[in-house]
């Protein structure tokens, strides 16, 4: 059988080759957005990829875009944003945080966990921010952002990088402040999303919020939100700020600033208002997987989700 191992041989070879020739064109250099050298830039996540990891094992159903519901997403936006031994300098960080705190803060059973937490969180959550602040900037998704606050993202970048690089040991004012959200049964706040609960336990992204005097970079990672305070908003937050030293994550009343939770309730509405685009193809093909997987289903934190905001719904009407 000499002539298929040849066979076998000849088509390795050709697929490393390829493989190669499409690494040297997909290569990309420029200047690395953390030490600032120029170098061979790695595809970088802007939100962590273990968060997308840990929904394909733990979810029956796909991820889907906001903006384009018809389409399943595997990954969350990437970017050439870092080089390899800045993208390794993060992954030390990254891989306690996935494997110490995250699972913990997504477990449906145990709404109310407490994690310990040591110095390496904030760099973890320094590094989250500086990211989606790195990343914002790069796509122009600064327009909405005054002048004033956009040279306040600045000196907050630079702050952060510092962090990273270890050349100082916390954000000073640039605070990171963790939310560890879990399913609303009541609540007293006029107009919020029907889909609030929903958008709690399901939805993942990356944003930079302002107001005219306020700013933060918002990472949504389903149950945790990572803020990265550009202007300087201590007093209205309590109990979710990240020690530079030690702390815990959850198991607290936590108090945030009403715009929050109307910036939330908006974006609520926006995945609500998503399901509007999904075709009937996809339509079919959901309830195909939700028949398919039924008994999952409904064991799921989403579902749960679901029915608090259908109870949430009744509650309201029953009040007015
Ligand atoms: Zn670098």
């Amino acid at each position: 059988m000499a002539w298929l191992h040849t066979y076998f041989q000849i088509y390795y070879t050709s697929l490393l080759v390829y493989n190669k020739n499409l690494c040297i064109n997909n290569m990309h250099h420029g200047k690395c957005h953390l030490c600032l050298r120029d170098k061979y830039l790695q595809l970088s996540h802007v939100l962590p990829k273990f968060i997308f990891k840990w929904y394909k094992h733990n979810s029956p159903s796909y991820l889907r875009s906001g903006l384009e519901p018809n389409m399943r997403i595997q990954d969350g936006e990437k970017e050439y944003l870092f080089c390899e031994e800045c993208e390794q300098r993060f992954s030390k960080w990254e891989d306690r945080f996935a494997r110490e705190v995250f699972p913990k803060l997504q477990d449906p059973e145990n709404a109310n966990p407490i994690v310990n937490y040591k110095e390496w969180a904030i760099k973890f959550a320094t590094s989250v921010s500086f990211r989606v602040a790195v990343f914002s900037e790069k796509e122009n998704r600064l327009a909405h952002f005054p002048d004033e606050l956009k040279a306040e993202t600045q000196k907050a970048k630079e702050q952060w990088r510092k962090v990273l690089l270890g050349e100082i040991e916390h954000p000073g004012k640039y605070e990171q402040h963790l939310m560890h959200l879990d399913v609303i049964e009541s609540h007293i706040v006029p107009n919020q999303s029907r889909f609030m609960n929903r958008y709690f336990i399901g939805a993942t992204h990356a944003d930079m919020v302002c107001s005219d005097d306020t700013a933060f970079t918002y990472a949504k990672m389903f149950r945790v939100v990572i803020f990265g305070h550009i202007t300087e908003l201590r007093n209205k937050w309590h109990g979710t700020r990240i020690s530079p030293q030690y702390g815990t994550f959850g198991g607290k009343s936590i108090v945030v600033p009403d715009y929050v939770i109307e910036y939330m309730s908006g974006k609520a509405n926006e995945l609500l208002h998503a399901g509007d685009k999904l075709s009937q193809r996809q339509h079919e093909v959901i309830e195909k997987n939700v028949l398919n997987n039924a008994r999952r289903m409904v064991s799921t934190a989403m579902f749960k989700a679901s029915i608090s905001d259908k109870m949430l719904a009744k509650g309201q009407k029953n009040d007015t």
